[in-house]
């Protein structure tokens, strides 16, 4: 049961600052995918390490230098791992046995089925039934996204068309996120974790209001190595929660939060 005055407070709120619909990131934001990609590379470096008798921090920060470097020409394209492992065998001086089986582990991430957030499912059933207009978007390889979909039960709260998945051999810029949009930019409120792929080209794109959120996955520094200072409408959160309960908030207070 939502309460209806929550539900009024929070839908005045939006109305007041101009949010007409809310636009969502799915990685980080609605499930842990961080989290998963940690113990994936840190389970192939345990196998790399024990097979070749290395350090296993050596093995951590190879792979983790690798693997960033790649993100920069293949972005979240799964097959981004076949170059990153031909990489690190190559500097680590690796056996094919173990490229291969290093680099199964890391492609079981991609089967490996995942959950969402609890504060993410009460953001979104709460949204859901006071019918806000909302979309997702998702920057990843489409086979995957259609998992996760299944996985997280995304079409309880979406609709299939306003599901939108940004081609994973690029970035998600400014011009990924506008496409996303069926109405003005400004009339969305945007929510995710990354400042390089969401905060960022977000704002470029339109947007006004940001809810950045901190999941402390610490794994994608890159995606975090980016200046959002600038961003008026830039708020810090640590839990959908927050967003949920905007009617409590001041909005002259809502400018700039210390990070
Ligand atoms: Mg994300």
């Amino acid at each position: 049961m939502v309460n209806e005055t929550a539900e009024k407070n929070f839908t005045n709120w939006c109305y007041r600052v101009g949010i007409e619909a809310w636009a969502v990131d799915v990685d980080d934001t609605l499930c842990p995918t961080g989290p998963l990609f940690r113990n994936k590379m840190l389970q192939a470096c345990q196998l790399i390490s024990g097979n070749h008798g290395l350090e296993l921090e050596l093995c951590q920060k190879t792979l983790r230098e690798i693997n960033d470097e790649c993100y920069r020409t293949h972005y979240v394209n799964p097959l981004r791992w076949g170059t990153v492992m031909e990489l690190v065998a190559s500097k680590l001086d690796l056996s094919r046995k173990t490229h291969d089986e290093a680099l199964g582990i890391l492609m079981e991430i991609y089967n490996t089925p995942i959950k969402l957030f609890p504060d993410a499912e009460e953001f979104l059933a709460f949204i859901t039934k006071i019918q806000f207009p909302r979309i997702a978007v998702t920057h990843a390889d489409s086979d995957w996204t259609g998992k996760k979909i299944e996985w997280l039960g995304l079409y309880r709260y979406f609709d299939p068309k306003d599901i939108h998945i940004v081609d994973m051999n690029g970035p998600k810029g400014p011009d990924e996120w506008r496409r996303a949009f069926g109405r003005r930019p400004s009339c969305y409120g945007g929510i995710g974790d990354s400042r390089l792929s969401d905060a960022r080209p977000a704002y470029e794109a339109g947007v006004e209001w940001f809810f950045l959120i901190n999941r402390n996955t610490g794994i994608w520094n890159l995606q975090q190595d980016v200046d959002v200072k600038d961003i008026p409408g830039l708020i810090y959160i640590d839990s959908l929660r927050r967003v949920k309960e905007l009617d409590f908030w001041h909005t002259e207070n809502l400018v700039k939060r210390p990070e």
